[in-house]
């Protein structure tokens, strides 16, 4: 992918939103961010007839990038239909096979990865080292259900109601065709991850990534058809979610969601009308707890990460500080200074710390809860102001002090770089207090003590806690399950709960030498007592 100069007419960085042209394609005024027949030979993959297209921009400049294809509900149709015949002889391909197409596309992903960091910054916005974390994600998610899913999903053996007379296989056979709805925030890693265990546990995919972050997909596809997946064995759509969403659920064994609580509780709705299983992977405010014996350096270093990584557009990011009064000050200190000493910009290069926000309503939620805390009697100690001078929908990684429960970002996702610090004197206060809210998503614990750490964790509603990191330590270890409690969404990614949640359970049962009925002349009252008293040997003998 060439991604010469992208396209601002004063440069990167360099002013407002280009206004006018957003049709690189066919407007002579619009400046190519990308080559045209390079965009086209991503949006190829997407299956739609209706003609009518929907433009993006790079949030780096405000430059048109791309129109992308819109699907009709008939073009969804046979995106399942093709994907139901692709699946079926799909399921037959020894586990051997597919995991040696997985690897494949892991190395590709690596050999790639200039050309998908150009790609996921541009259309995304984010600093270069945070399209690193999710191309990295991604190629490990690829290896670890190449290498693990022939034991997550093999047949095992069970015991039978009759010891050694009744043999029991429970297989984990594939739902069928998986729909996979993501968002904007990863859009290679929330795009592709979900359903490399479903394709490795035997399913189809048909996929709908947000519209802001069709090409970086598109890319990933385009890899994976690279790699030697079959090409119908995942089916690509765009358009509005509202509208695509209930055609997918209609069509679907199993729906995968990333995105919005709200959105997700109208999906887990449409999927119980039909009986079909959902994951639901959703918001968070995230706390993070500083313990009197943390490494304070450390703390701070890792709060920013935790804070500020992606702008803040990241589900498990940290919203919420709670730090033991011991080392308030001195934690304080050194998290505003590190904060403030973070360098801003939106560029291709890897020199940046944080990038802009992808969309002018990110800066507009962003702006609407600084302000209202503000306003409300909250202290900025960093930040707390948009940068329009850096790129049109730029933010500061902002520090806020003093916000109390009227304010909409004590509560509320902000899903931005605002982080708001609390002072706690006791341990189990800042536990209640870190529990406190619907959400359930990610937690992050700094201490010195690792056993200690571990014991708090324990108390926390999260999904997921990290220990002296802020959330990449269950990120990145793909043998971990990931999702959230309570609003935080439902089912597991990773490890083998991502793949289980793709097959059904089968129990075969074999009944052999005996009948599960009277025999040898035995009355049903004596066939009984013989019942009862083996029961009593198998209890005596400790069996389950
Ligand atoms: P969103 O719910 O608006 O959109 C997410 C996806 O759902 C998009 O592809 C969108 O087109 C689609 N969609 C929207 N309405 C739909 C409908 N009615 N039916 C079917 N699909 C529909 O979310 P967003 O604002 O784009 O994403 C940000 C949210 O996602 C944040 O709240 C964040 O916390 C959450 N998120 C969670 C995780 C996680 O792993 N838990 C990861 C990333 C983002």
């Amino acid at each position: 992918m060439s991604a010469s100069n992208p396209g601002h007419p004063e440069g990167v960085g360099g002013g407002p939103l280009v206004d006018g042209p957003h049709d690189p394609e066919h407007d002579p005024r619009a400046s190519y961010v990308l080559e045209p027949d390079e965009v086209a030979a991503l949006t190829e993959r997407v299956l739609a007839t209706s003609g009518e297209t929907v433009s993006v921009t790079s949030p780096l400049t405000g430059a048109p990038l791309a129109n992308i294809p819109q699907s009709s509900a008939a073009d969804v149709a046979e995106a399942y239909r093709r994907a139901r015949v692709a699946q079926a002889a799909w399921a037959r391909t020894p586990m051997e096979q597919r995991a040696a197409v997985m690897l494949r596309l892991h190395d590709l992903l690596l050999e790639r990865m200039p050309e998908l960091l150009d790609i996921i910054t541009l259309e995304n916005g984010k600093a270069r080292k945070h399209a690193y974390d999710e191309v990295a994600h991604t190629a490990l998610t690829a290896r670890y259900y190449a290498r693990m899913s022939g034991k997550h999903v093999m047949s095992e053996r069970r015991g039978g109601v009759i010891p050694l007379a009744t043999r029991i296989d429970v297989n984990h056979v594939p739902k069928g065709v998986v729909g996979i709805i993501s968002p904007w925030n990863y859009p290679l890693t929330m795009a592709l991850s979900d359903g490399l265990p479903a394709l490795m546990a035997g399913n189809a995919v048909v996929a709908k990534p947000d519209a802001q972050t069709m090409l970086t997909a598109l890319m990933g596809v385009k890899l994976m058809d690279e790699a030697g997946f079959p090409r119908d064995l995942w089916q690509v759509v765009a358009g509005p979610g509202r509208e695509l969403g209930p055609a997918m659920i209609e069509r679907s064994d199993y729906i995968c969601f990333t995105g919005s609580t709200a959105t997700g509780k109208l999906i887990a709705k449409q999927c119980a009308e039909r009986l079909i299983g959902c994951s639901l992977e959703l918001g968070g405010k995230n706390p993070l707890l500083v313990l009197r014996d943390a490494d304070v350096q450390r703390a701070a270093e890792g709060a920013v990460r935790a804070s500020f990584s992606n702008a803040g557009q990241l589900c498990v990011s940290t919203e919420r500080l709670f730090v033991a009064d011991q080392v308030y000050d001195r934690f304080v200190e050194r998290f505003v200074a590190r904060t403030k000493a973070m360098s801003l910009g939106a560029t291709l290069d890897w020199e940046v710390d944080m990038g802009p926000l992808i969309s002018a309503d990110q800066l507009e939620t962003v702006v609407a809860h600084v302000d209202d805390a503000m306003a409300k009697g909250a202290r900025v100690l960093a930040g707390g102001r948009a940068r329009p001078d850096l790129a049109p929908y730029f933010y500061e990684p902002t520090i806020l002090e003093g916000v109390t429960p009227d304010m909409t970002c004590f509560g509320n996702e902000t899903f931005g770089p605002v982080v708001s610090l609390y002072r706690f004197h006791d341990e189990s206060d800042a536990i209640a207090r870190a529990n406190d809210g619907e959400y359930g998503l990610n937690c992050a614990i700094f201490s010195q003590d690792g056993a200690r750490a571990r014991a708090v964790a324990r108390q926390i509603k999260c999904g997921t806690v990290n220990i002296n990191e802020g959330f990449g330590a269950t990120f990145g270890s793909l043998a971990a399950p990931m999702g959230g409690m309570r609003e935080s969404g439902m089912g597991r990614r990773q490890g083998e709960e991502g793949i289980r949640r793709y097959t059904e359970t089968q129990s075969v049962g074999t009944q052999r030498f005996i009948k599960l009925s009277p025999q040898f002349g035995l009355s049903a009252e004596q066939y009984a007592k013989v019942q009862v008293l083996g029961l009593k040997m198998l209890n005596k003998l400790g069996r389950a």
